[in-house]
């Protein structure tokens, strides 16, 4: 079965195809995975795979070690375009998540003043007001949103919970229209395919009616954990995107 990704809680820089040179922050346990969905094409595995022995990371630990990289990459003259929030599960279930944020926060403005913090969320946690003023103090919240269809946000995300559905996390997001920036998977499968003119023609009306800053589109990359899913071409994914942009006028990136 294949396994998480990170055993470090701080872990970089690498680079993104979609944020540059990009050092990690993992607020999953360092040999497990703590997820509210279980996606198809997580590359962190199933979460059948256990949340692993070592727990969260807590907020002192966090701080500390992101002091310590900090200091070593400022010392060493390394380039460094962002802090990810990112990592074997999802960032905002951390019991301390909007407190780590504030450290994050202080810690980039004494040692990369200029340098972004983002956090990549599945948008399970956005019932909790201290988790959505946490994402927006940080310069990039990017918010997943794969399918408005809501039986194939179950297939292709798999939902911890049966009351998080596609209509409520819409009417959630509209909270960071102009600020938030949507994350879209793009994929094929033997039971999935949101390249349809449905599935598209439904993101369309969600992404009008959250109006994000932005829109991100990409496809898999990396190993999955069901292997029967297929990757969408680039060429596709621009024409996908060109058609979501001329439809809203919100600007599409292809990652
Ligand atoms: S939300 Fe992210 S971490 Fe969670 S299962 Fe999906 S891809 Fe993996």
């Amino acid at each position: 079965m294949q396994r998480v990704l990170f055993h470090d809680t701080i872990f970089g820089p690498i680079h993104s195809r979609r944020l540059g040179s990009s050092l990690g922050v993992n607020l999953s346990p360092r040999d497990g995975k703590i997820c509210s969905f279980d996606c198809l094409y997580c590359e962190a595995g199933f979460n059948a795979q256990g949340p692993g022995t070592t727990g969260f990371p807590s907020r002192a630990e966090v701080a500390r070690l992101l002091e310590e990289k900090l200091k070593a990459m400022k010392a060493g003259g390394e380039k460094l375009d962002v802090i990810t929030f990112s990592g074997n599960g999802e960032p905002t279930l951390h019991p301390y998540f909007p407190e780590i944020i504030d450290d994050t926060i202080r810690l980039r403005d004494k040692y990369f003043p200029e340098v972004k913090i983002s956090v990549l969320t599945n948008s399970t946690r956005l019932s909790s007001p201290e988790v959505c003023e946490a994402l927006n103090r940080v310069d990039n919240n990017i918010l997943k949103l794969d399918s408005a269809v809501e039986s194939t946000m179950r297939k292709m995300d798999r939902p911890g919970s049966p009351e998080f559905t596609t209509e409520r996390v819409i009417s959630q997001l509209k909270q960071f229209s102009d600020t938030g920036i949507i994350q879209t998977m793009i994929l094929r499968g033997p039971e999935i395919d949101n390249t349809s003119d449905t599935e598209i023609n439904a993101l369309i009306e969600a992404y009008k009616r959250i109006r994000p800053r932005s829109i991100m589109i990409y496809s898999i990359d990396r190993k999955t954990p069901d292997e029967t899913l297929r990757a969408v071409s680039h060429e596709e994914l621009n024409l996908i995107a060109s058609r979501i942009e001329a439809e809203t006028g919100i600007p599409v990136s292809v990652a």
